[in-house]
């Protein structure tokens, strides 16, 4: 027997009684299988997962359609190891997370305003549609066949707005066949029967007809803010990323606190955290350059500072960059008589060197298995230098070249 779907007629009904036809042992341990005769919990499908919430005080952790046939999975797990009630035909009491449900109503409708729209407006068609509430984090994502620019989707949402703004009624219904046949409506597959219709607008002025099975608000203006948020091209055409209703609030409330944060942050109004971050980077822009040439200037004097040696010389420093490495090298295999190494990192973390030569006969690349032995070492190069990174410790490191 079909499931009555109590959400067709009444998608604010969010508890209900109902009887139970048949309780099996669900998929996991500790769930059942639960069908009822009528239920007000939307299935998965359509890009929507299934409605939460409880039978009888029991958690409802999925739910699914096959056939017109609906199974709740119901979690019995009470931690008092209280018997469960789902023997067939008792009456149990259903209770929809009536918060989660118009959330999802809010943003549902508000995607079919915005289809309603691009359709109308540039004849595109919406391919894909995924509302996402798992997370913490909720993302509505629309994807249609053609591409829009910013300006494009500006206008698309102030008409969305200007909709909601109206409070148009939101019809669902079953036409009969003859009058689905008089009809013009979005559809994503070709059915000619059971299809419910959800219209947008009165009859005299409708702004959208769309076959859906989900539960939808009433009145458009039930469902708040539609913000229309990024987009990308996705696979010729666009995926736009929407926020509506609470959701949208939500997303404002934690975007207006970085805001507020960043504008007390860098001490400027909130409309010129823009100007006042741009400005911050071009500072440290300059920073940066003026501590780069310090940088060079105090490796030269360092450098300048080391007593010439006929042996070999290792250098040591935190975080050189490798065109640093370089031009230390450069400058210090002048004051040796043969291998002379720029070592950047600390003994925790290892360290990327450069070995150049004061002696221009020696051949490094002769010297390379050796120094990669006995420096934990992976590196190589040419006659003249060699590069790589070493595990060894600093100690490891400066008895060698002090031996060598
Ligand atoms: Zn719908």
């Amino acid at each position: 027997m079909k499931t009555i779907r109590l959400f067709d007629e009444n998608s604010h009904l969010y508890t209900f009684t109902a009887t139970v036809l048949s309780a099996e042992a669900g998929k996991t341990p500790n769930t059942l299988a639960v069908v009822l005769d009528a239920t007000a919990f939307f299935p998965e499908g359509g890009g929507q997962y299934a409605d939460p919430g409880t039978l009888s005080g029991c958690p409802v952790t999925d739910v699914q359609e096959t056939g017109g046939v609906i199974t709740h999975t119901v979690d019995i797990s009470h931690p008092d190891g209280v018997a469960h009630p789902f023997t067939v035909g008792a009456t149990v009491t259903g209770e929809v997370d009536a918060a989660t449900r118009l959330a999802r109503m809010q943003n549902h409708t508000g995607e079919h305003i915005i289809s309603g729209i691009v359709h109308r407006m540039y004849g595109y068609k919406n391919v894909g549609f995924h509302l996402s509430d798992r997370r913490d984090a909720p993302d509505v994502t629309l994807d249609f066949d053609g591409v829009l620019t910013r300006e494009q989707l500006d206008a698309i949402e102030d008409e969305a707005n200007a909709i909601v703004a109206a409070c148009l009624p939101v019809k669902a219904y079953y036409p009969a066949p003859d009058e689905l046949a008089t009809l013009t409506y979005r559809a994503k597959l070709e059915l000619s029967e059971g299809v419910r219709i959800v219209q947008i607008g009165r009859d005299d002025d409708v702004k959208d007809r769309c076959a859906c099975c989900a539960p939808h608000v009433d009145n458009t203006g039930e469902i708040g803010l539609i913000k229309l948020l990024d987009f990308i091209h996705y696979k010729g055409g666009v995926r736009i990323h929407m926020l509506c209703g609470s959701w949208a609030l939500k997303d404002y409330r934690r975007k207006y606190a970085d805001v507020a944060a960043m504008s007390a942050a860098m001490s400027v109004g909130q409309e010129d955290v823009t100007l006042g971050f741009a400005r911050l980077k071009a500072e440290l822009e300059e920073i940066k350059r003026g501590t780069a040439e310090l940088r060079r200037q105090l490796e030269e004097m360092l450098i300048e500072s080391i007593e010439a040696t006929e042996g070999s010389l290792c250098l040591f420093d935190e975080g050189l960059d490798a065109p640093a490495m370089r031009r230390t090298l450069n400058l210090a295999v002048q004051k040796c008589g043969r291998f002379c190494g720029v070592f950047s990192g600390n003994d925790k973390d290892g360290y990327r060197f450069v070995i150049g030569r004061g002696d221009p006969t020696l051949d490094l690349k002769a010297y390379a298995k050796e120094i990669n032995t006995a420096l934990s070492a992976r590196g190589g190069g040419s006659s003249e230098m060699l590069q790589g990174s070493s595990t060894a410790t600093r100690a490891v490191i400066e008895s060698y070249f002090a031996n060598r």
